[in-house]
This record gives C-alpha cells, structure tokens and sequence, in this order.
C-alpha cells in the first residue's frame, strides 16, 4: 500500500490522485469555484457545525446505534455482525445527513430554490424534507420512466411541497436526470443551489457528501471501541454513488488493520447490462464531471445496469473509492439480486430487522466474510437503509 498521506482529502483541483476533477463545461466554472470556497468557509464555521449537528441530532435522529446482530452470528458461524442502524433515521436512509448539510449551506449561501436528481426517489425524499425544514424551495428531476416504477416516492415528494419534473431524454432514468439537473443548474445559478445526492459528480461534490456522510463512521469506530474494546476486523458496506460505504470507511481509513469491502450490485449476473458494478467490471472514463471507474462499451457509450435495488442502479462510482481500490485500501465485491434477496429474509427472520434491497447486499456479503474469520473478530455492516420502501418489491418475487 503507498502512503497514507494522502487520504482522506482531495487536491486543490478536488483530485483523488487521477480521480475526480471538474471535467464539465466553461459555464459550469464558476459556480462550482463559488460552491467550493462558501464549503471551505461554512464546513470551518464553528456556528454552522453547531447548527448541523443540532438538525442532525434532534430532526434526523443521530447518534443512530450499532446493534450486534446475535441471531444472524451464530447463523452464520465466525466473526461477530454488528450492524451501524442508519435505517433508524427520520427518512429510513442515510440519505438525510447529506441533504441536511447542503440544504444548510444552500440557506447560509443565500439561495432560496434547491434543485435535486433522484433515482429511486429517496434522494428526492430527503431532499424535500431538508428544505421543508429549512424554508427552502425544492424541485426534483426525475427521469420518466423512474416516475413510473418509483410512484409511491412521487407522492411522498409532491406532499412534502417539492415539483417533481419528468425527465424525459436517453433512457430516462438517474444518469439523464443529473444532465437535466446539471442544465438547470447553469441557467439559474443567481438564486439555485443543487444538492446533488452522492459522493460523485465534480468537486467539491465528492468531497463535500463525503464530509456531511464521515459522520457514520466517526460514530462506529467510537461505539465499536466502546463495545468491543477493539477495532473491528472489517467494515461492510454497499456501493451505489459510494455515499454510505465513504462515509462509515473515513472512519477507519487510517487504521491499516481493518479490512473494508464495497459490495456493489452483481443484478441478475455478471454479464453485460445485467449488473450495477463499474468497480469491479467497469473501466475508467469520465461521466457526470469526473474521471472515475464507468460502465461503457468499447466505443466509451454508457451501459445500461440493472439491480433490484434502484438505489445501486447507477452506471459511474464515486471517485475517492476509484483511489482508494488503485491504491489497495478498499476491497469492492459483487452480490447478485438473489443474494440481497436472500439477505432481506435472512435479517427479517432472524432479527427482526427489514433491510433495504441495498444494504441488502452488504448483509449478504458480510455473513459469507464472517464465516472465514475468528469468533473473536468483529464486522460492521452499515445498514444504509430500512426496507419498507422494497416490500412490494419483495412480495412480488416471493408470493408466498
Ligand atoms: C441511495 C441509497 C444507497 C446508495 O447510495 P450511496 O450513495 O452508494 O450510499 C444505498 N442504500 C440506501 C438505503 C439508499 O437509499
């Protein structure tokens, strides 16, 4: 492994060794250089900290515990499963602590209307309820045809006072949704902030999700000290942007000993537009403004994904994981639809505990990884998210 110097932040240019950067038009400069200093003045404000971890702690729910997985342990025999419960926050999802730290910054920048891309419509959700707290107005792009699969969060964001704009260009899902976003963005820079939803897109997005999301893990390692009065052998998370898995892995970043996987999503099966993993299949290509590992063809066109879970549908990941798997700190692994599925089961059954189809992955990933390590040894799971959201989903697979 090279040195550790380096980790844990971006270069001027928001570089994670070659990933990263601001590959986006001339007219997109500017207001990522505006962005970029108001979050290195706000993020060393000792009032804006205050203030974030006040929303933090009396809206969205934080510290969330972690919880030891008893049942699911002695299940699958070896090392003991902790699971760091982001599922219990206001939302269901990790999803708000990231939404919350920029509507806030958004506000003290003066801005009054935010704009958000959504996928499976959880960013979209937790962006609402931000700015419904905030005072702030929301706007929502949506690709079409993830309207259509994901209605019940169409609603949920319409009630919460967000416009929800149909996306209607390429395939209209995500990756279209941040083109549309990105346009308006552009056009109304005056009063608009964009509170973009993962760890990807140009800097200072990369780092900035990647700050509001290290509360995870800053959290985990102190209460897995507390518990096990040891670090734990491995950190489990599951990779979709790469927001959740970055913010519990900077909590453990310099601590050489603990293993940290990335589960991304392996869909029906590794084959060509049947998965979601650009870490482990991809190859490296610039999409959304950064220099990252991407799905594409031979001809550098973006590949279609699939995945059960719509939150790990997503063909770019987050460049800082890109640097850390060249340098060979992270570990990224595949889990296929059955696996998370078998998953969801698992931890309903055994604790009680509904999984999003996401973390699903990570749970499933985990019990296989703790059967090869001691008793002794710990494992973190993040559980980024809770399942009611994928119960339809579920019941539709299995209707018995
Ligand atoms: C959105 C989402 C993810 C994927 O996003 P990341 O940026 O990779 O964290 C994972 N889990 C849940 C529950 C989500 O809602």
């Amino acid at each position: 492994m090279k040195s550790l110097t380096r980790l844990g932040s971006a270069d001027g240019a928001g570089k994670f060794g070659k990933y990263g950067g601001q590959y986006v038009p001339e007219t997109l400069m500017e207001p990522l250089k505006t962005l970029a200093d108001a979050y290195r003045h706000f993020s060393r404000d000792p009032s804006f900290k205050k203030e974030l971890a006040n929303w933090l702690e009396h809206y969205a729910g934080r510290p969330t515990p972690i919880y030891f997985a008893g049942r699911l342990t002695d299940n699958a025999g070896g090392a003991k499963i902790y699971l760091k419960r982001e599922d219990l926050l206001h939302g269901g999802a990790h999803k708000i602590n990231n939404t919350l730290g920029q509507a806030l910054l958004a506000k003290k920048m003066g801005k009054r209307r935010v704009i958000a891309e959504t996928g499976a419509g959880q960013h979209g959700v937790a962006t609402a309820m931000a700015c419904v707290a905030l005072g702030l107005a929301a706007e929502i792009y949506m690709g079409s045809e993830d309207m259509e699969r994901q209605r019940l969060n169409v609603y949920r964001m319409k009630m919460l006072g967000a416009r929800v704009h149909p996306v209607d260009s390429g395939s209209k899902t995500l990756k279209d949704a941040i083109n549309e976003a990105l346009r308006d963005w552009v056009t109304n820079v005056e009063d608009t902030y964009y509170l973009l939803g993962s760890v990807v897109g140009p800097h200072p997005y990369p780092t900035m999700v990647r700050d509001f999301q290290s509360v995870i893990g800053k959290e985990a390692r102190r209460q897995i000290l507390k518990q096990e009065g040891k670090l734990p052998r491995s950190v489990v998370a599951c990779v979709g942007g790469g927001s959740n898995s970055i913010g519990i892995f900077h909590g453990f970043l310099n601590d050489a000993d603990v293993n940290l996987y990335g589960v991304e999503a392996g869909g029906h099966d590794m084959s060509r537009g049947k998965h979601a993993a650009p870490l482990v299949a991809g190859r490296e290509g610039v999409l959304h403004g950064m220099m990252t590992y991407v799905l594409q063809n031979a001809e550098g066109q973006i590949e279609s994904t699939e995945s059960i879970s719509a939150g790990l549908d997503y063909p770019a990941v987050g460049p800082e994981h890109s640097y850390l798997m060249s340098i060979g700190r992270t570990k990224y692994v595949t889990q296929t639809d059955m696996d998370a599925l078998h998953a969801f089961n698992q931890l309903s059954q055994l604790e009680g505990i509904m999984p999003a189809l996401e973390p699903a992955h990570a749970i499933s990933y985990a019990t296989k990884l703790a059967k090869t390590l001691e008793k002794e040894d710990s494992i973190i799971v993040n559980l980024s998210g809770r399942g009611d959201k994928d119960v339809d989903r579920i019941a539709k697979q299995f209707p018995q």
